[in-house]
């Protein structure tokens, strides 16, 4: 059967393959699904490999089958694969698999800690871009019929979800955080998908991107309920002068810089989700001391971190108490707090040159849609 491939590491060498037809065997404990691939959406992720700007071939092959949002329609099953999974079903199946790391063994790998990542499309398997795939039932998601036109976009949809997910997971602590403004930089396939979950939690939303009007992707915009402002004519600033404080402020323009001014315009108790992936060397100068001051004086101003500091210190003064002997080493660790960088290095922090240890696997998450629109 024919495939999309590339020679990962040599850019431009996308090409025909002709590899053969994958089957249930391939798969262990009869969980095989087989799927006819019908449709594949192709984004910057997949430029990127082409550009060998990252990906890895499956050990063994010198190509890499590239695609990794995809939509199919079940052709067979193995004994084992649940009834909800039938020869005829519309399916996705998802992209990273578990590697060795805690979170892979809950189904949560997309907090992988590992270095390495299992990527169909992306690193190490084969993605979608083929005929037929064959996948472990584990990973294969039904999708009603009614989503026949749209399914292909459920991988991306992901992207715009888990953001604003967790976004609400992290002013949980807060007990009554309610969001009422939302701002989407960027209005490519991601940003458009940002917006729509914006709405659907009931924000009022504000998308900010570089094409002026008319646009379809403005339309789209007002359609939902928003208000599309382009970037050539009006500042962040300005935007959100007329139209914030923003409670929620989601990336996805590709553009690295404007994440500083989105700190320094979000509301109080506000939430910036950065899904850009920006694999460049850009450079930007930032208002450090205004953001740094701004976000500084809410947290002085919150009396919730001052209660918190306090039960911190009466905790630390317990436990000096308790043990007058590990005096040393609790002054070594209140030394740590006060200056993060001298705490041992763990894997996720930041290496020497600045850039995260997870790079890598940010890059290949496949939020970099709308570079292309940026
Ligand atoms: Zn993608």
């Amino acid at each position: 059967m024919k495939a999309i491939a590339v020679h990962p590491g040599k850019p431009g060498s996308i090409h025909l393959e002709y590899v053969p037809k994958p089957s249930l065997d391939d798969i262990p404990g009869g969980r095989g699904v087989l799927v006819k691939v019908l449709r594949v959406g192709v984004d910057g992720t997949d430029k990127e490999i082409n550009a060998a700007e990252y990906g890895a071939a499956p050990p063994g092959d010198d190509f890499l089958i590239i695609g990794h949002e995809n939509f199919g329609t079940v052709e067979e099953v193995g004994p084992n694969v649940p009834d909800t999974i039938r020869p005829g079903n519309y399916v996705v199946a998802s992209v990273r698999r578990p590697g060795s790391s805690l979170y892979g063994k809950i189904g949560l790998q997309d907090f992988t800690t590992d270095d390495v990542y299992y990527e169909r499309g992306i690193n190490l398997l084969h993605g979608y871009l083929t005929e037929y795939y064959v996948e472990d039932s584990d990973f294969v998601f039904p999708l009603p019929e009614t989503l026949r036109e749209v399914g292909v976009l459920l991988e991306p949809t992901t992207v715009a979800e888990k953001g604003i997910n967790h976004a609400y997971e992290i002013q949980r602590r807060l007990k009554i955080w309610q969001p009422r403004r939302a701002a989407i930089l960027g209005s490519g396939t991601i940003g458009l998908l940002m917006a729509l979950a914006a709405r659907l939690r009931g924000l009022e939303l504000t998308v900010l991107s570089l094409p002026q009007k008319p646009y379809r992707n403005a339309d789209l915009v007002e359609e939902l309920g928003g208000v599309y402002v382009s970037s050539a004519d009006a500042t962040l600033a300005d935007v959100s002068e007329e139209r914030g404080p923003f409670d929620l402020i989601m990336d996805a323009t590709g553009f690295s810089p404007i994440i500083w001014e989105a700190a320094e315009v979000l509301g109080k108790n506000g939430v910036l989700v950065l899904s850009s992936i920006t694999g460049g060397e850009r450079k930007a100068e930032i208002n450090s001391d205004r953001i740094n001051q701004k976000l500084r004086a809410r947290q002085q101003g919150d009396g919730r971190h001052g209660e918190c500091r306090t039960r911190r210190l009466s905790q630390r003064r317990r436990r000096l108490d308790q043990g007058r002997g590990a005096l040393p080493r609790l002054a070594e660790e209140a030394a740590d707090d006060a200056d993060p960088g001298a705490r041992e290095l763990r894997p996720d922090d930041p290496r020497p040159d600045g850039r995260s240890r997870r790079d890598q696997g940010l890059r290949r998450s496949g939020a970099k849609r709308d570079w292309l629109d940026a």
